[in-house]
């Protein structure tokens, strides 16, 4: 594949963006009136114009996904970054966007749909795929899952059985600390590790996550739109004729709504929110830049996301960094914001 290809050859940084369909919700009929395609057959596939007051403002990104692209098509693009966590590659996928502009849809899926499922399933299905057809050469693997969230720069841990009684603000008892270890891989405290050997575990482990979410929802003043998830696979290999050992990560980060929230506006527990959301967008935005100019210094330390993922960023390892926007002419404002920051990254 031709963007496969192109994902290989260029540094260890991408940004797709997608654009949903609009909805019904949406209240609007007729869409492409600020969402636009350059037709020049050069950036097809590359290229958004988005218009606001008359003006046009364009971009170009590594692939850009128009609203009706199906999730086959976006995992199809991706499915090579995928098995190079099989090879020993350490890789994080980030989807980034305002509430509502599809970052769930392209990691999860839409539940009820199978034919919808996201990049999440997609990849633990080719994974465990791969893994099988390794087998006649001597390749053995082992696989960890753990999923956790981070609202308010504090860790929850989503397979936890221990999470009877989350209290108010939706920290559970334990307060989780990261540390880094001489391998360079990072380790949370008491978090839960759980060994799984197919996909059907994972996805159930998946079920358990979200219903763990949505319980803090609705406790939780809609505190998942308001949090970063974060899926983490580890994947240990060894081949048994040649003892060649592998380790590789697969990070798949649903991260918290980038809307931006006026900070004169809210208060108390909102006001911490907010800073706490614009803190770690901000140093994550942070970070990818230091890393693609090659700075000295790389401020992983600013925030719990990119302490976490530090060992997975960076280095040899591969980021890829989907941004969700929404076609609804009422949220160009923070589309244009979400794309700025995505070609500031790129
Ligand atoms: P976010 O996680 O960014 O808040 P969601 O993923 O929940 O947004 O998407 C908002 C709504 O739009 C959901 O109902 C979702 O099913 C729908 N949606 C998002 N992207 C697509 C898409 N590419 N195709 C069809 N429906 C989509
Ligand atoms: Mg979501």
């Amino acid at each position: 594949k031709l963007h496969n290809t192109i994902l290989e050859l260029k540094g260890n940084i991408r940004v797709f963006c997608r654009v949903r369909p609009l909805l019904p919700e949406d209240g609007i009929s007729t869409e492409g009136k600020v969402i636009s395609y350059p037709t020049s057959l050069e950036s097809l596939g590359r290229g958004i114009d988005v218009a606001q007051n008359g003006q046009k403002h364009a971009f170009t990104f590594d692939q850009v996904f128009m609203p009706d692209a199906p999730q086959d098509d976006v995992f199809v693009e991706i499915s090579q970054l995928v098995q190079s966590a099989l090879d020993g590659y350490k890789v994080c996928i980030f989807a980034y966007g305002q509430t509502g502009s599809g970052k769930t849809y392209t990691m999860m899926g839409r539940p009820g749909h199978p034919e919808q499922k996201g990049l999440i399933p997609r990849s633990l299905e080719q994974i465990f795929q791969t893994k099988q057809s390794l087998q006649p050469q001597g390749w053995r693997y082992e696989m960890q899952v753990s999923m956790l969230e981070i609202y308010n720069e504090t860790i929850r841990d989503l397979i936890s059985t221990n999470r009877s009684s989350p209290t108010e603000n939706g920290v559970a008892g334990k307060q989780y600390s990261i540390k880094h270890d001489a391998n360079g891989n990072s380790h949370v405290s008491d978090l839960t590790i759980v060994d799984v050997r197919s996909a059907k575990e994972v996805s159930f482990l998946l079920d358990q996550a979200a219903q763990s979410r949505s319980v803090g929802k609705t406790q939780m003043n809609e505190q998942s739109s308001r949090s970063h998830f974060v899926f983490t696979l580890r994947i240990f290999g060894v081949n048994e004729s040649t003892d060649q050992q592998v380790q590789g990560v697969l990070n798949l980060i649903d991260l918290a709504g980038s809307e931006r929230l006026s900070k004169s506006g809210s208060t108390g527990d909102r006001l911490k929110e907010t800073q706490a959301i614009n803190k770690s967008l901000s140093s994550l935005s942070d970070v990818i830049l230091a890393l693609a100019k090659k700075e000295d210094h790389i401020p992983f330390r600013n925030s719990k996301l990119t302490y976490l993922l530090q060992p997975c960023l960076g280095g040899d390892s591969k980021t890829l960094m989907f941004v969700n926007i929404s076609p609804d002419p009422s949220s160009v404002g923070e589309s244009l914001c979400s794309l700025r920051f995505a070609a500031r990254v790129n």
